[in-house]
């Protein structure tokens, strides 16, 4: 996957996911990305959110929209990743990241998968991040 989310000077928020799927899927798969609410969602109101991983745990959890749920119920960008990861890891075994930012521009980069590289940049400055062999959160 290849995920972006993104806040403009006039407080818009969008979001965009990309995949190839998954190895040995099935002729005409529809996985998660395309899917508005698991691969990714954006509402001004509230924040943007993209996700990876595990597409058919995504979908089961309706995972971007689980993200900003969390948002909405005054979770910070990060409590509310973790909050929807480690559901989807407890409630069907489903591993994957996501990439969230809020209205205020706060972001968060999390995941229960093995790794998740990310970038993120504010204006002129760029940020890299990568942690491979990882499990970034752990269980509420
Ligand atoms: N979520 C994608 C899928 O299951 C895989 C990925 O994260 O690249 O199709």
């Amino acid at each position: 996957t290849v995920g972006a989310v993104a806040l403009d000077k006039n407080g818009n928020l969008a979001y965009a996911t990309s995949t190839g799927g998954i190895i040995n899927k099935m002729v005409g798969r529809v996985g998660d990305s395309p899917c508005v609410g698991s691969g990714g969602y954006a509402d001004n109101e509230i924040g943007a959110v993209s996700t990876t991983g595990h597409g058919e745990s995504i979908l089961r959890v309706n995972l971007a929209r689980l993200v900003i749920f969390h948002l909405e119920q005054g979770k910070n960008p990060q409590e509310a990743a973790d909050a929807a990861l480690c559901y989807m890891k407890s409630r069907v075994k489903g591993l994957g990241g996501v990439i969230v930012i809020d209205r205020t521009g706060e972001w968060a980069a999390r995941w229960t998968s093995v790794s998740m590289p990310w970038a993120s940049a504010k204006q002129d400055k760029l940020h890299f991040g990568i942690v491979p062999g990882m499990v970034h959160i752990t269980d509420i």
